[in-house]
């Protein structure tokens, strides 16, 4: 499902995030930036080691918060290396982290001067929370984000399985 939002695209699939051909694609970090199951491991796997050696550097990403590497041998030229909140009810601050991490992944897209940029649906694995809730979140952010700002033409959620893209879009339907 494609929308235009302002003068950008806001685009839903279904599939592999390492095999997006984005300018960025995002991963779902923890906040060693220390790889693991999920989504991290997907890239890390699909991206080769060059990617792990600068998380090194970079030493580790606080949750909200976003850093980038380049792409290794992926077809993206970056990883957004962001960190979602663990869901603990909601009530541990969970929707504005989870906002803060989808809204600098996108102001570092935008400060590379990138054009296109792909998120996972961040913290609905293994940190747990409900997809339809951190589907509400991750797709208004984009669409303010756009709304507000004329650089991306691109904003793209590659979602892994039928169930996670047929919730993003219900949620996406009620927002537009
Ligand atoms: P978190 O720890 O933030 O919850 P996970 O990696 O456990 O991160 O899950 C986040 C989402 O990424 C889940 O919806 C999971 O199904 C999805 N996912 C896993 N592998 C991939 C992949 N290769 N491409 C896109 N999404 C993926």
């Amino acid at each position: 499902m494609d929308v235009r939002i302002n003068k950008s695209t806001l685009s839903l699939v279904e599939g592999d995030i390492t095999s997006e051909e984005t300018d960025a694609i995002v991963n779902a970090a923890n906040a060693r930036l220390a790889g693991g199951a999920g989504v991290d491991g997907a890239i890390h796997r699909a991206g080769g080691p060059s990617i792990m050696e600068e998380c090194r550097k970079i030493g580790g990403c606080q949750t909200g918060q976003a850093v980038i590497t380049t792409g290794g041998s992926l077809k993206a030229k970056y990883v957004i290396h962001t960190v979602g909140p663990v869901y603990q009810g909601g009530v541990k601050g969970e929707s504005h982290l989870l906002k803060s991490a989808h809204l600098e992944s996108l102001k570092l897209a935008s400060a590379k001067r990138l054009k296109s940029i792909a998120f996972p649906a961040i913290s609905t694995g293994v940190y747990g929370y409900p997809v339809n809730e951190a589907a509400h979140i991750a797709l208004k952010t984009a669409i303010d984000y756009l709304n507000e700002h004329d650089d991306l033409e691109l904003v793209r959620f590659v979602l892994f399985g039928r169930k996670t893209y047929d919730i993003f879009t219900d949620e996406l339907r009620k927002l537009i």
